[in-house]
């Protein structure tokens, strides 16, 4: 599932990716965003835009693989043999 993130160190607070995104961004008081849950699938192109257009470069999206791979070692190239 893809989150977004913000990064309340370098957000000022515009809200710009609230206009872009308000099915999954929030405004608080303050006016700095309040993410409301996961970036539903038909949202991601969305949620991209919001990345790119943040002027503080305060946001990112996150995407975490359920869990490790099992064959995770199988999956790396085998050492060639002369
Ligand atoms: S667009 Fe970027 S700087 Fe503006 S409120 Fe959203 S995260 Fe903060």
């Amino acid at each position: 599932m893809t989150h977004l993130v913000v990064d309340t160190v370098t957000c000022d607070g515009h809200g710009l990716c609230a206009d872009i995104l308000p099915e999954v961004v929030d405004l608080d008081e303050w006016g700095y965003p309040v993410v409301t849950g996961p970036v539903p699938r038909r949202l991601r192109r969305a949620a991209a835009a919001a990345v790119t257009a943040c002027p503080a470069l305060a946001l990112r999206l996150t995407n975490p693989s359920p869990t490790p791979a099992r064959n995770a070692i199988a999956a790396e190239p085998a050492p060639r043999r002369p």
